[in-house]
């Protein structure tokens, strides 16, 4: 029997997660937290019988305490709430499934408690990689990449001890404006944006797909997850999104993990790791599928990957700059109040105006990140 803690329950990864627990039958939750959906926690809690269940937002309290009056589960809020169901005692691995830089403090609480870590939430590792790499191998805690390109990659090195990384070849679908000019992205509306051509996830990162903004902050999750540099990550488009991603190493061998798109694949194998459990669901049929094609990513017409790099190279708190004026962009973008290319303006204008603090702390990076809000508050 596994006990697990789930952040972000109620999204695309946590409903997932609570699928692969539904289809086995060795898996106790003992938190689910969620950020302000009442309802479908309470359904989640009357199907999973957390101890701990977290509502970020207080003013949702009451409503969780009424939906949930029968039953015998302790309820909890704001930040102090989502730390403790992070560092509930009786879980082995806190699977990070919040979006954005929310997910710092649980994510650093859960490993100062010593559980292993599922995960998803890449924003966390992006804006405070060096603080949590160092600190998960102090407290030899593990780090399951959950993110599907990072879970392939982590598959590609088993069996690899001390052997080296040459490069690590990033595959990315290229999203639904895949070979558009930035004249046809000036128009595009965020129903557009929300329409994945190979997955089904939450909206700020379906944004962040169709910008590539999301592969540039995998590029940043990658080069801290296995310890290489930003210039050994080379982003690939891969459309169909079947190969999940590669290794070279330094003989030129190239391992490749491949799979139908669905992510139930990468949460059950960080939940079990290095079990490999059945999985009901399609099989990847070559004869059917014909080809699988690549190209270079566009880094012109997409400026977010190119920040991305900027910020990752550079280092210091300025990819919490890139990170965090990405998340006021795309909030802003959803709620119909800015354009999609001033997206890419937004956190190039957020970067240049940024004097860099080397190796931030993390209320270095928080105040960074409200400083960030502020300066875009200001010009926009
Ligand atoms: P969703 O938007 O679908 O879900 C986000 C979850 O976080 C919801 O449960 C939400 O609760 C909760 N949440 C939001 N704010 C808070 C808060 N302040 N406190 C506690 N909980 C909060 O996102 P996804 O599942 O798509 O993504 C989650 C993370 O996983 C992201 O970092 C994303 O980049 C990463 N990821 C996702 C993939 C996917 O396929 N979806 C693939 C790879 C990585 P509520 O419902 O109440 O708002
Ligand atoms: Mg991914």
């Amino acid at each position: 029997m596994k006990t697990i803690s789930v952040l972000g329950s109620t999204g695309s990864i946590g409903t997932q997660t609570l699928e692969v627990v539904r289809n086995n039958q060795d898996i106790k939750v003992a938190a689910l937290a969620a950020g302000s959906n009442a309802e479908k926690l309470a359904e989640q809690i009357r199907e999973f019988s957390p101890r701990i269940a977290c509502i970020y937002d207080e003013t949702k309290v009451a409503e969780l305490r009424l939906l949930t009056g029968d039953l015998d589960v302790q309820i909890v809020s704001g930040m102090d709430g989502l730390i403790q169901a992070a560092a509930i005692p009786e879980a082995e691995i806190v699977v990070t499934a919040v979006v954005g830089m929310i997910g710092i403090r649980p994510t650093i609480a859960a490993i100062e408690a010593g559980k292993d870590i599922a995960l998803a939430n890449k924003e966390t590792l992006v804006t405070a990689g060096h603080l949590i790499m160092p600190l998960a191998e102090r407290k030899n805690v593990r780090l399951l990449p959950v993110d599907s390109e990072h879970a392939a990659i982590f598959q590609c090195l088993n069996g690899e001890r001390g052997n080296a990384i040459h490069k690590i070849l990033l595959t990315a679908s290229g999203g639904p404006f895949r070979g558009w000019t930035r004249e046809q992205m000036a128009e595009v509306k965020p129903e557009d944006a929300l329409k994945h051509p190979n997955w089904a996830m939450g909206k700020k990162i379906t944004i962040d797909s169709s910008t590539m903004v999301n592969k540039g902050l995998e590029v940043m999750e990658a080069h801290w997850l296995f310890g290489t540099e930003m210039n050994q990550i080379q982003v690939i488009v891969q459309p169909q999104s079947i190969i999940h991603s590669m290794v070279e190493f330094e003989d030129g061998a190239v391992m490749a993990q491949l799979g139908t798109p669905d992510m139930k694949l990468p949460i059950q194998y960080a939940l079990y790791y290095p079990e490999r459990r059945y999985l009901p669901g399609e099989r990847l049929d070559f004869a059917k599928l014909s080809q699988i094609t690549f190209e270079a990513p566009d880094l012109e017409n997409f400026r977010g990957l190119a920040l991305a790099y900027r910020a990752g190279e550079e280092g210091g708190s300025l990819p919490t700059v890139f990170n965090a004026a990405n998340e006021l962009a795309v909030s802003r973008f959803l709620n119909g109040e800015i354009a999609y290319l001033t997206i890419p303006d937004m956190i190039e204008g957020a970067m240049n105006a940024h004097k860099k603090i080397a190796d931030p702390t993390v209320e270095e990076i928080l105040q960074t990140e409200k400083e960030t809000y502020e300066y875009i508050e200001s010009r926009w």
